[in-house]
């Protein structure tokens, strides 16, 4: 291992796939979105491609190792949506260009979160021309959810009959919004989501941060890597201030304006998943009968009737999110149904 060194808790996930080599040619990698599923992912593609790898990484210094670490492999294929590139893996950012349309990073408009139809099949044709240099084709597909109907449907043939040596490897945060289709054709391994603690510790060791503000952090429901990023932009003090509101016992009365203004400063599709997972906090809670964190309990999700309608509420918010909507009124909406008195 290389890269995954710095995260133990893919240790276990990592030597499961060393076992599981070769018994499949197309594997789905699930789990909660920032834990580093995309680092394991690109792991075992060096691994696969590496002309001399050991048992338990890819070798680092053969050609082939060479080229996917300058991002220059030719048999390493690479589909992500535009909106994820920016903040993939330096390896994956260039690779990625050569699915991507040219008229994504030409036109000013919002990166998209799905994978196109164009960009599969451009995938499937070159996966069907010749293996340029190792001997095996790996194709990593990131965020697979993003491929909506027409776009796994074109991609249904390479999988099925895929040219000798081609392994797929699909990575995905929301397994279920994949089509079935792709879903029966692949063998899943779900990575788990690291504990508290170990992911308090690892921050802790990256960050000098205050531990209430950590706490809070921890509360969010991302996972250790998209909140090690927060940290690192300094954006940290809006969801603290989004969860404190939230989950504070002597919290006022709600204006549901500068809460939406607060989620759009977070970023829509993060500030509703923090809050559904605040709310997840006190249904779990009520379930188990204790309170773990009584403010959790006491705040503004007051109650497990509450919290379950919220929870709802905010699944359905996060769905729409997918499609085309209004950002501003849509958060407005939601936000006024949360502020609500009763939900
Ligand atoms: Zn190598």
């Amino acid at each position: 291992m290389t890269d995954l060194l710095e995260y133990p808790w893919l240790e276990a996930t990592w030597q499961t796939l060393l076992r599981s080599d070769d018994t499949h040619h197309c594997l789905l990698l699930s789990g909660r979105a920032g834990i580093g599923k995309t680092a394991l992912a690109v792991e075992l593609a060096q691994h696969l491609l590496c002309e001399d790898p050991s048992g338990q990484s890819s070798c680092q210094c053969c050609p082939s190792c060479h080229l996917v670490s300058s991002s220059l492999h030719p048999d390493l294929h690479v589909l992500i949506p535009q909106a994820l590139v920016e903040h993939s893996h330096p390896i994956l950012q260039v690779h990625a260009q050569r699915y991507l349309e040219s008229h994504q990073s030409t036109q000013k408009r919002k990166p998209s979160r799905q994978i196109s139809v164009d960009s599969t099949r451009m995938l499937s044709e070159s996966l069907l021309t010749t293996v340029v240099t190792s001997g095996r084709k790996v194709a990593l597909i990131i965020g697979a959810d993003g491929m909506n109907h027409n776009a796994a449907n074109a991609m249904l043939k390479v999988l099925e009959e895929p040219t000798p040596g081609t392994r797929f490897i699909l990575v995905s945060s929301y397994p279920y919004r994949l089509p079935a289709t792709i879903h029966s054709r692949c063998i899943r391994l779900d990575s788990p989501t690291p504990s508290q603690e170990s992911a308090a510790r690892w921050i802790e060791s990256r960050h000098d941060i205050d531990p209430d503000e950590l706490g809070l952090l921890l509360r969010s429901g991302l996972g250790p890597l998209e909140l090690d990023q927060i940290i690192g932009d300094k954006s940290a003090a809006s969801i603290c201030q989004l969860i404190r509101y939230f989950t504070a016992s002597d919290t006022k009365a709600a204006d549901s304006l500068s809460l939406a203004a607060l989620c759009a400063k977070i970023g829509a599709g993060r500030a509703l998943s923090i809050l559904q997972s605040v709310a997840l906090a006190v249904i779990r809670e009520s379930v188990e009968g204790h309170s773990r964190s009584k403010s959790v309990s006491d705040g503004v999700f007051g109650n497990r009737k509450l919290a379950i309608a919220a929870f709802r509420q905010l699944g359905l918010a996060r769905e729409r999110f997918n499609g085309p909507v209004d950002e501003q009124l849509s958060l407005e909406d939601i936000c006024s149904r949360l502020c609500a008195p009763r939900l």
